[in-house]
């Protein structure tokens, strides 16, 4: 890319692809993934209560929160990991060659990673969460759109269920949880998760939709709010 290209296609304040550019070289990536029958996933990250940034410190604390998160992003990915500032505090990251169990694992360790950032404003020191949708390309998804938007869709969820924490999209089924090894990973259903179908209950229904996760089911709320969190 020429200096004026890769202007066009990146974020100014994280250095990150921005929407556009994260599409270009995505739908490269998805072409090749469904030519080729490899797996694929997105994450679909959103700091947590970020406008509390902006209204109780400053915008300028903000965008520094948004450019670290952007070096967590950096710091914990492949380098053939695709990432990109959707719009405002959001993310996405696509992940060639992986399937929907480790892209569970590496979002995992995004959210920690993003828990242990520090922000500096005036006074104090501020930490941040994130929550986080996982999808992963199925026959079912048409295009590179549907994935990100089940992506999102997970996020919603885990946003409704009280944030800092990573749920995976309902679209993908048990059968089709895919490591990224070729192995499909039929999990067995957990007791609990058989009383998952209770209308309305936002976390246990969250909680079926994610039933390979052993570890979030019964964990503490992590976060307090309001947030930011004083450190
Ligand atoms: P939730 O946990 O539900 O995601 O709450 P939230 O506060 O993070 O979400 P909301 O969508 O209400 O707030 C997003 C805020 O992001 C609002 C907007 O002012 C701020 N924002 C968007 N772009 C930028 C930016 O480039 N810099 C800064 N400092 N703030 C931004
Ligand atoms: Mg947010
Ligand atoms: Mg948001």
């Amino acid at each position: 890319y020429s200096a004026v290209q890769r202007l066009a296609i990146l974020d100014e304040l994280t250095g990150l692809n921005n929407r556009r550019g994260f599409f270009e070289i995505g739908e490269r990536e998805w072409e090749r993934a469904i030519r080729l029958d490899r797996p694929l996933a997105a994450l679909f990250l959103d700091i947590d209560q970020f406008k509390q940034f902006n209204d109780t410190y400053s915008y300028a604390v903000g965008d520094q929160v948004l450019r670290l998160l952007a070096d967590c992003l950096r710091d914990n990915l492949r380098k053939v990991d695709i990432a990109g500032r959707y719009g405002g505090e959001e993310f996405v990251v696509l992940l060639p060659e992986t399937g929907v169990l480790v892209a569970k694992d590496v979002a995992e360790r995004l959210r920690i990673a993003a828990s242990s950032v520090r922000v500096k404003s005036d006074l104090e020191e501020l930490g941040i969460t994130i929550s986080v949708g996982v999808c992963q390309k199925t026959p079912d998804l048409t295009d590179l759109d549907a994935l990100i938007a089940h992506a999102g869709q997970a996020l919603k969820h885990a946003k409704n269920v009280g944030r800092n924490q990573v749920i995976i999209s309902h679209a993908i089924t048990n059968s089709q949880r895919d490591n990224g090894n070729g192995e499909i990973n039929s999990v067995p259903t957990l007791p609990s998760q058989q009383r998952a179908e209770h209308p309305g209950n936002e976390r246990e229904k969250a909680l079926h939709h994610n039933r390979i996760s052993s570890h979030d089911s019964g964990i503490p709320d992590l976060c307090k709010y309001p947030k930011p969190v004083l450190l």
